[in-house]
């Protein structure tokens, strides 16, 4: 049977039933008001793939961090200012697969989950081999570990069916349980050897994961043909649902005050106001539809270093808001801060939103020392004075999601024991890296996007000498950072473990040899003509 494009989203109203739980509540709110734009995008869809056939595949969307009885604790935080960006996420992947045609269960029940995948409730693993239902398995790392407990020796058999939703990513080293165990990458979440690519990251943070996404905010079209420019108020919505969030931020907050009113929506417990500065007009935590309204009337979104990389900024840049945010300085990494310790990654964050810094920049966005009065003042001055239309890069719209997602449902196959095809080795340029560099960097500084996938094109003598290096010595080895050079003796080294191939790591020792590859304008996932 082959996969035919939905745009008709009723049916998703039984897929998710609101019995379950203010999360899917959530969702499912989310997907209503959004729904006339997914179906314009189905549509366009339907013009881009009418060409190539797909088959429909059976696909169980088991969102783990809400099943059970910490599952129950976190959908209760839905309605207290407790993490949304997961739900917002979820909400969207499912959709996405639903207009894509495939046939999807939903459930945040761990019993439910018990009997979809046949295993039998209370008897513990099964220590047979039974087969799974399903093409394909989204969940998170919450619901890996449940996964595991009920599937016994399935698990690993059908484990490359398995796709992880993870916001912040993991990297190779991570992953790969025994290197991560003998070289100190062994964390609370990774050493699961999946296939890097399994993991689906919030952003593109490192190349390794594929990078998933959600879809944004827009303005609605009614809004934008009634007004050409925007007419926005002398004010500020501040980023931040919880109260401790702003706290020590007084400084930064009152020197935005003298140029914009400030409004926030912080959850209120009954009877016990937000500990907020008294110059801050206070909404309380807001359904996303009137936060949406407050966004549109601002000229500001205003970051105060926490949360960490969620989908706000985004909305608030998509509804015409510049987002001002606090620049790191020393960058914060696992090493430093409480949030990322223990999560597998190595990654540096120099802001509060990197991607929003990095991917999108000025006039949209303006990073600033937050402890610089001055500087803050004089950007806040500047924006008030400049006009920024609405603004949403194409990979987090409706259709920019629905194309990564049925290229990585087309191309990506985990089961198969041959090396990746996709992307095509004529998108492959090879790079040398410098002493020190990772190939994130690498191909960053090329313009271009290290690709994973096209690192064994790179893995043998012939690649090193195509870049002009001549070994005195080649040597096959387990390390993250292989292939690489190193100039002191002219060793070669090849990576012997396809799964530590990676673009994250770097060594003062080595030279990286780097798959980089050229992206779509907006859709850093996809090469030029790769969809
Ligand atoms: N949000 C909301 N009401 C509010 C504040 C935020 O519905 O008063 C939503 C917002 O639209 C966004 C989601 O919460 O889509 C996640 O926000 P954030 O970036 O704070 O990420 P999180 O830390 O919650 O994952």
């Amino acid at each position: 049977e082959q996969a035919v494009i939905q745009t008709d989203l009723r049916p998703m109203d039984r897929l998710m039933d609101s019995g379950q739980g203010p999360a899917v509540r959530f969702m499912r709110t989310r997907i209503e008001r959004m729904a006339a734009r997914w179906r314009e995008a189905g549509e366009n869809m339907k013009l881009k793939i009418s060409h190539r056939a797909t088959r429909r595949l059976k696909v169980l969307l088991y969102p783990g961090v809400l099943a059970g009885g910490a599952g129950q604790r976190f959908g209760e935080m839905v309605e207290r200012g407790g993490p949304l960006g997961e739900l917002v996420q979820w909400a969207d992947v499912s959709t996405s697969l639903f207009i894509l045609g495939h046939d999807l269960i939903f459930t945040v029940s761990q019993t439910h989950l018990l009997s979809l995948i046949g295993a039998v409730p209370g008897k513990g693993s099964c220590p047979i081999l039974r087969p799974l239902p399903f093409d394909l398995l989204y969940t998170d790392y919450h619901g890996l570990a449940h996964l595991q407990g009920a599937m016994g020796l399935s698990f690993q058999h059908y484990q490359c069916r398995f796709r992880i939703l993870d916001s912040f990513g993991t990297e190779p080293a991570f992953n790969f349980g025994e290197y991560a165990r003998r070289h100190g990458y062994n964390t609370a979440w990774g050493s699961w050897n999946l296939q890097p690519f399994q993991y689906m990251t919030m952003f593109p943070h490192t190349p390794d994961n594929s990078f998933m996404g959600f879809v944004s905010e827009a303005v609605g079209d009614r809004w934008e043909k009634n007004t050409k420019a925007q007419k926005k108020d002398d004010m500020a919505v501040v980023y931040g649902k919880q109260d401790y969030m702003w706290q020590g931020k007084q400084g930064y907050l009152e020197a935005i005050s003298g140029v914009l009113e400030i409004h926030g929506t912080v959850y209120e417990t009954p009877g016990r106001p937000a500990a907020l500065p008294d110059f801050v007009t206070n909404h309380g935590l807001l359904p996303q539809d009137r936060l949406q309204q407050l966004l549109r009337r601002a000229k500001l979104f205003v970051g105060l270093g926490f949360p960490y990389e969620g989908p706000a900024p985004l909305e608030a840049i998509a509804l015409g808001c510049v987002f001002l945010q606090p620049r790191f300085q020393p960058p914060h990494s696992p090493e430093n801060s409480n949030f990322y310790q223990g999560k597998p990654t190595t990654r540096q964050i120099h802001s509060q939103h990197p991607y929003a810094e990095n991917f999108i920049g000025k006039p949209y966005v303006w990073t600033v020392d937050m402890d610089n009065t001055t500087e803050v003042q004089e950007a806040v001055r500047a924006i008030e004075r400049t006009e920024v239309k609405p603004f949403v890069p194409y990979e987090y719209t409706c259709e920019g999601m629905l194309e990564r997602l049925h290229a990585y449902i087309t191309h990506q196959d985990f089961c198969s024991a041959s090396l990746p095809s996709w992307p095509p080795e004529g998108a492959l340029s090879a790079q040398l890296g410098p002493l020190g560099q990772s190939c994130v960097e690498v191909c960053r500084r090329a313009s271009l996007v290290c690709e994973p996938a096209l690192f064994h094109h790179l893995n043998h003598p012939a690649a090193f000498k195509r870049l002009g290096l001549i070994c005195a010595s080649t040597e096959r080895e387990v390390d993250h950072l292989f292939p690489a050079y190193n100039p002191w003796g002219r060793r070669c080294s090849l990576q012997e473990e396809v799964r530590l191939f990676s673009c994250a790591g770097a060594h003062p020792s080595y030279s990286r040899l780097c798959p980089c590859r050229a992206y779509q304008p907006g859709q850093v996932a996809l090469c030029p003509l790769c969809l």
